[in-house]
């Protein structure tokens, strides 16, 4: 390459204005030129950049890393720096020699591929974690049952029980992956209707109430706010899942002896579903947090979650939101340590069928 056509070439590179951001610096690393981006990044005013060293305007030693390593090697190098403010953002670095000493630094933003990717890897773990347990009580019950050491018979079903049991958290876990991949990936086309909410709330109630009331806690249902008339604009099935998923969790985090009520309010635009217990609460500090995604508040509070009522992933309010957001709706939770907690779910209220 010639010094012309390199110097074209470069100013072809500059004027680009894509997605890269181009940086040209001198053989010791001074900047030499850098366009708007690249000022912004610096957090520097535009023209600052001019004469500063490649350290001193952006304050990242990987960037200056592979700046020299390309100075050194006098070929390309690839590598990655962490720029921005307190280093959170990370790009892919192009460190690339000119003829005449210098070097182009090509700048792309991978910052969201790479939290992409610590999502996944997050995920993965997660999953991994929720398997293992019930995985290795089934391993441990199954071998005691196989060496024969266990000979009584009570104690042979017992123990036939509980893997049963494991499976069935298993078989749940499974569900709801499956549930909120789906949905969050968008596959799963909701079937809007205008649904009386009074009716969703009947079936919630008589879906929950068998289940509570083996666990000691009665299940009421609230008398209607506003309008009666009411109608919500709704997949039923969806809705009427992520209701049951709020119920179930009110009795799971109830005592004996406590009481669910489950209702809803006709707002001007929405029609809010809500679910009340008097159990356990959540906490102040993580009230905010138990809607992503394995999210579980310290288990060694909780009663713990057994038989009809599933093994505990943290996956049941995420579902919730998910399918909130999937109808233009929200879900929220007002709670008090110890006293219990009012979870409601919030979906857009049709036009019609309002007059009383
Ligand atoms: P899990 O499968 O653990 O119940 P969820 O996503 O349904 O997962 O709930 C997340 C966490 O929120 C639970 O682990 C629990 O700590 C808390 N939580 C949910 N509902 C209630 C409730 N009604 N009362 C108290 N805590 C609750």
């Amino acid at each position: 390459m010639t010094h012309e056509t390199s110097g074209e070439a470069l100013e072809a590179l500059l004027a680009r204005g894509g997605d890269d951001l181009i940086i040209l610096v001198d053989q010791r690393l001074r900047i030499v030129r850098a366009g708007a981006e690249a000022a912004e990044l610096a957090e520097r005013p535009e023209g600052a950049l001019r004469g500063m060293s490649v350290i001193a305007a952006f304050g990242s030693a990987s960037l200056d890393a592979v700046a020299r390593q390309a100075l050194t090697a006098g070929e390309a190098v690839r590598g990655e720096a962490d720029l921005g403010r307190l280093g959170a953002r990370q790009f892919a670095v192009d460190a690339v020699p000119l003829p005449d000493g210098g070097l182009v630094l090509s700048l792309h933003d991978i910052t969201t591929l790479r939290r992409v990717e610590r999502v996944r890897r997050d995920f993965v773990a997660n999953i991994s974690h929720e398997l293992r347990t019930p995985l290795a009580s089934i391993k441990l019950l199954a071998e005691t049952l196989s060496s024969g050491s266990v000979e009584d018979g009570p104690t042979m079903r017992d123990f036939a029980t509980q893997i049963e049991r494991e499976a069935d958290h298993l078989a749940q876990l499974v569900d709801e992956l499956l549930d909120l991949s789906m949905i969050e990936s968008g596959e799963t086309q909701l079937s809007i209707e205008e649904v009386n909410p009074a009716v969703v709330v009947e079936e919630c109630v008589q879906r929950i109430r068998a289940v509570a009331e083996r666990s000691g806690v009665s299940v009421v249902t609230q008398e209607a706010r506003g309008n009666v008339a009411t109608r919500a604009l709704a997949d039923p099935a969806r809705l009427g899942q992520a209701l049951l998923n709020l119920a179930h969790n009110a009795v799971k985090y109830s005592h004996p002896g406590g009481e669910v009520r489950i209702g809803w309010e006709a707002g001007d635009d929405t029609v809010r579903f809500v679910v009340a217990d008097d159990g356990i609460g959540v906490p102040q500090g993580h009230q905010a947090r138990i809607f992503e995604r394995f999210y579980k508040v310290d288990r060694s509070r909780t009663r713990a979650p057994e038989g009809d009522l599933g093994g505990s992933a943290g996956l049941g309010l995420a579902i919730v939101r998910h399918i909130a957001e999937a109808h233009r709706g929200s879900v929220g939770v007002s709670s008090t340590e110890g006293a219990g907690s009012t979870f409601w779910i919030e979906v857009p209220r049709a036009r019609s069928g309002t007059t009383e």
